[in-house]
C-alpha cells in the first residue's frame, strides 16, 4: 500500500496537485488548463481519463480554471461543498450534473481507497479548505491559501508524512513591491496568504509531533518571493530548532508552471 504524490503546478497563476493510492487517483484543485493538466499527468505516467475525481480548495480562479474541461472532456466526478459550488458554477460552463457529488461540510468523505479530510481554513473565500488524504496508514496533508493557522488544522496534519504548506511572500517583498495598498493588505491580513516566516513556524510547530518526514514549500509569489528566498528562510527556521534538511526531513519546492518532484509513501 502505498500513497503518491505530486505537485503539478502551484502558485498565484495555478494550482492543481496529484494524490493516489495504486487504485485512486484524485486532483486537489484544477487551476491550470486541461491541456497543461493532461500534459503534466502523462509526463509522470498518468493518463488523465483514469482521475477518479477533483477536490477544491476553493473557488478563486487559480483553482478552478481547468474544472469545466476536466469534467466536460474527461468526465471527471467533483467533489465539493454546496457553498464553494455556488460560487464557482457560473465560471465552469454547462458541466454533466451527475458527475457533481455535493456536500453541506466535506468534513470526512471516502473516496475509493482514500480517506479525505478537510478542515477550514482563513482565507477570503466563502468556504476554503485544506485537506488530508489518507491510504493505510500513510497521510499527505495540503494547506495553500490562508492567512493563519487553527490548532484544528495543526491537529488535522501533525501525523502527517509528507506537508505541501504554502510559503507565498516575504513581507519585506510584499511590503516595497508594486502591489496596491488594498491588496497588500489583503495579503497580510489573516483572510490572504502565509508568509516564508510563517511558513517556516507553522512547520517546526508540525514537524515537533515528530511524524512529517517530506515539506513541500507552495503557492510562492512571483512578484513578492523568490523560490531560494523562500527556500532558504524556511531551512534557517527549521534549523533554529535542531531540524536539518536532508538529515532529518526533505524540504522542497513547488513549481508555478512545472511539475515538482513524486513521492511514494510507502506503508
Ligand atoms: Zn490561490
Ligand atoms: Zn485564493
Amino acid at each position: 500500500m502505498s500513497l503518491f504524490f505530486c505537485s503539478l503546478a502551484s502558485g498565484s497563476s495555478g494550482n492543481c496537485q496529484f494524490v493516489a493510492s495504486e487504485k485512486t487517483k484524485l486532483l486537489v484543485d484544477a487551476g491550470m488548463s486541461g491541456r497543461y493538466i493532461k500534459n503534466s499527468l502523462s509526463s509522470i505516467d498518468v493518463d488523465i481519463n483514469q482521475i477518479n475525481g477533483i477536490l477544491l480548495t476553493h473557488e478563486h480562479a487559480d483553482h478552478i480554471s481547468g474544472l469545466g474541461v476536466l469534467m466536460r472532456r474527461h468526465k471527471i466526478p467533483l467533489y465539493v461543498t454546496e457553498k464553494t459550488w455556488e460560487a464557482l458554477k457560473h465560471k465552469v460552463g454547462e458541466v454533466d450534473y451527475n458527475l457533481l457529488h455535493l456536500y453541506d461540510k466535506i468534513d470526512t468523505i471516502e473516496i475509493g481507497d482514500i480517506t479525505v479530510q478537510s478542515a477550514r481554513i482563513s482565507h477570503d473565500a466563502v468556504d476554503p479548505l485544506c485537506y488530508a488524504l489518507i491510504h493505510g496508514n500513510r497521510k499527505v496533508a495540503i494547506a495553500t491559501d490562508l492567512g493563519m493557522i487553527s490548532d484544528e488544522v495543526v491537529d488535522k496534519f501533525k501525523d502527517s508524512d509528507l506537508l505541501m504548506i504554502e510559503s507565498n511572500h516575504d513581507i519585506e517583498m510584499l511590503k516595497v513591491g508594486p502591489y496596491p495598498m488594498y491588496l497588500k493588505r489583503r495579503i497580510l491580513s489573516e483572510y490572504g496568504h502565509l508568509s516564508n516566516e510563517d511558513a517556516g513556524y507553522i512547520t517546526r510547530e508540525i514537524l515537533g509531533y515528530g511524524s512529517v518526514k517530506h515539506v513541500l514549500l507552495a503557492h510562492l509569489s512571483k512578484e513578492n518571493n523568490f523560490p531560494e528566498l523562500a527556500f532558504e528562510t524556511v531551512k534557517g527556521i527549521l534549523e533554529e530548532a535542531g531540524i536539518v534538511d536532508g538529515r532529518d526531513i526533505s524540504l522542497d519546492l513547488t513549481y508555478r508552471d512545472k511539475v515538482g518532484k513524486t513521492y511514494k509513501l510507502l506503508k
